[in-house]
């Protein structure tokens, strides 16, 4: 989901970001989809969120209001407005707002364009490369892996949850930054006929969207289990029935798959993007639950600001 409607309530750094990089989706994937060769499924499709009693109608009405100023636009529907828009969606309602601009993409599909464009533009990407260690002198930089240690003008730490993981330091002392951590969330996919669903359809901390083809996901979890990859039964069931009290439709379905994965948390109260002072390294990482979101304004301010450093030498590096 590109979904500030869902998420921002207040001003600050997250929103700011946040909404900025809405606004640079649709370019930044039109630029993808030419460089790659690669059709990426983004839609603005919009969001539907539903209120079942009057508690929650009054506090999606507060936070509209609160949204507004920030230029975050919704507008209020009827239970027959929801059912035109979701026809699938039958269910009583105290209330529901639309949020015109929230979209969906398909993240793997970014990251297949992304890819190729960049092997396009001549970048080697080296798979199962571990990084340990970062060390910046001056305007070089060393990065350590298991068994080869790469040389490099700039470096850009973007390890995610495991950022933490990697030592940094600077001219030989160690530098300290914010931690990272997993916080992990489980998925579950549906394959329905495509164009059922429509907008995202939200209800407090459950959701289902649709991609293109019809395949539908809902969620999710929040759980602190550290880096445990296993799938839980007992939350898979949890947002099956969640999903399935949200869109009854779905509880005459059966999944076809459930994942997880890791969010990357940080001790910080937004993503660490900036360069480590007095040397060539970059932190880019602990964005959380939004991402995927975040990836073009990320992109935008890490390869400005390597772009006009003066300390940045050439373009033969790693
Ligand atoms: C259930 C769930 C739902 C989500 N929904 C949304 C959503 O709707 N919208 C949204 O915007 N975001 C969403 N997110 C969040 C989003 O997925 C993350 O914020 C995003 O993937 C973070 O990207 P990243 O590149 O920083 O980290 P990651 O995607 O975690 O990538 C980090 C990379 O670093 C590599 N790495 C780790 N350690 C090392 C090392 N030592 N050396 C070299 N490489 C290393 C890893 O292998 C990985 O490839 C969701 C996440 C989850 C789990």
């Amino acid at each position: 989901m590109l979904a500030p409607g869902g998420e921002v309530e207040t001003r600050d750094a997250w929103s700011d970001l946040a909404l900025e990089s809405l606004r640079l989706y649709p370019d930044f994937v039109a630029e993808l989809e030419s460089a790659s060769g690669i059709l990426i499924d983004y839609r603005r499709s919009g969001a539907v969120d539903v209120a079942f009693d009057e508690g929650e109608w009054q506090s999606l009405r507060r936070r509209a209001e609160a949204q507004r100023p920030l230029g975050i636009p919704s507008i209020c529907l009827s239970a027959a407005d929801v059912l035109t828009r979701i026809p699938l969606f039958n269910r009583e309602i105290a209330g529901a707002l639309f949020y015109p601009e929230d979209a969906i993409v398909d993240p793997r599909d970014i990251m297949r364009a992304l890819r190729t464009a960049c092997c396009v533009r001549g970048v080697e990407i080296r798979e199962g490369f571990r990084t340990r260690r970062i060390d910046g002198h001056g305007d070089s930089v060393e990065v350590e892996g298991e068994c080869l240690t790469l040389h490099a003008s700039v470096a850009v730490l973007a390890a995610g949850a495991w950022s933490s993981q990697i030592q940094v330091s600077v001219n030989g002392a160690h530098e300290s930054r914010p931690q990272s951590f997993p916080v992990r969330g489980h998925l579950v996919g549906y394959q329905l006929e495509a164009g059922s669903l429509g907008p995202i359809l939200r209800s407090g901390r459950t959701y289902v969207l649709q991609r293109s083809g019809g395949f539908t996901i809902a969620g999710t979890s929040s759980e602190n289990v550290g880096f445990d990859r296993n799938l839980d039964e007992r939350v898979i069931r949890d947002i099956t029935a969640r999903a399935g009290d949200l869109l009854p439709y779905l509880s005459q379905r059966s999944y076809t798959t459930a994942w997880n994965g890791f969010r990357p948390g940080i001790d910080a109260p937004a993503p660490e993007m900036r360069r480590l002072d007095g040397n060539n390294i970059w932190l880019a990482y602990g964005h959380y639950r939004n991402g995927i979101l975040l990836a073009p304004v990320t992109a935008n301010l890490i390869s400005r600001q390597i772009l006009s450093s003066s300390q940045h030498v050439g373009p033969h590096q790693n």
